[in-house]
């Protein structure tokens, strides 16, 4: 299978921002394991800002553009320095890719992408991809990993999008205020009413909720891509996605 996962600021830092090790060692762990069985995998990765902030020592995420960018610049290399060190325990090779929105648009720059990321694949490398948040300013960017990630999986035409976060999926209500909230399972057809389930709280670090995650499946099913929304708490998880075994995450059907 092709598998696109998506990895959020909450699931990787700890709310300081500096990174969550045992998680981030778990995680890549699995991947490699998923790899050594065959699966084509292509990792999005949040986080850039978030480990910037840890490593600067800012006291809060920044809301101007220019330290936002600077966080990122730094936080893009603690990330990468990690996932290559992690990921070369488990004998294998990362690379990074960076894009923004018009990466997406532009068809020589799609066409680009398109190439290099199979010839990865084919080396059997594994592509890491975040957004180029040192360049792309509101014209150009796309904002939001969940969303650049589906944009990544219908590019790349994958079987599935994975979007690991801090919540088990889609709940029938929020459940931070409804305890009678109920995990839905399956999805098949991604409808306005559904969007109307979804606050948009993100966490401090991150930047998308459950809206953006929404999205992205509504994109991903319109494709022919399916999209599953888990809890990134427990990486191990990525084996019952991967086998569809029904155990608490929400999947939603294309
Ligand atoms: N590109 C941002 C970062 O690496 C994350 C965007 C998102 O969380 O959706 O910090």
């Amino acid at each position: 299978m092709k598998i696109v996962i998506k990895v959020g600021t909450s699931t990787l830092a700890h709310a300081t921002g500096r990174l969550n090790l045992k998680r981030t060692g778990e995680l890549c762990k699995v991947i490699s394991d998923l790899k050594n069985a065959g699966h084509e995998l292509i990792l999005v990765s949040s986080g850039a800002i978030g480990m910037g902030v840890g490593k600067l020592a800012l006291l809060e995420k920044p809301t101007d553009i220019p330290t936002k960018q600077a966080a990122a610049a730094v936080g893009q290399c603690e990330l990468m320095y990690t996932y290559d060190k992690l990921f070369a325990e488990y004998g294998h090779t990362v690379a990074q890719i960076l894009l923004t929105g018009s990466d997406f648009t532009a068809k020589d720059r799609h066409e680009n992408f398109s190439n290099t990321i199979e010839r990865l694949l084919t080396l059997h490398a594994l592509p890491i991809i975040n957004e180029n948040d040192t360049v792309a300013t509101e014209e150009i960017k796309v904002g939001d990993n969940d969303t650049l990630s589906a944009l990544v999986a219908v590019s790349v035409k994958a079987d599935m999008l994975v979007i690991l976060s801090d919540v088990d999926g889609l709940y029938s209500s929020d459940p931070h205020k409804d305890k009678n909230a109920k995990l839905i399972e399956e999805v098949r057809g991604v409808t306005d009413k559904l969007f109307s389930l979804a606050g948009d709280t993100g966490s401090a670090l991150g930047t998308g909720g459950m809206k953006t995650k929404l999205t992205a499946a509504k994109l991903c099913a319109k494709e022919g891509v399916d999209t599953v929304i888990a809890n990134g708490e427990n990486p191990a998880l990525l084996y019952d996605i991967v086998a569809n075994e029904k155990k608490g995450y929400t999947r939603f059907y294309a």
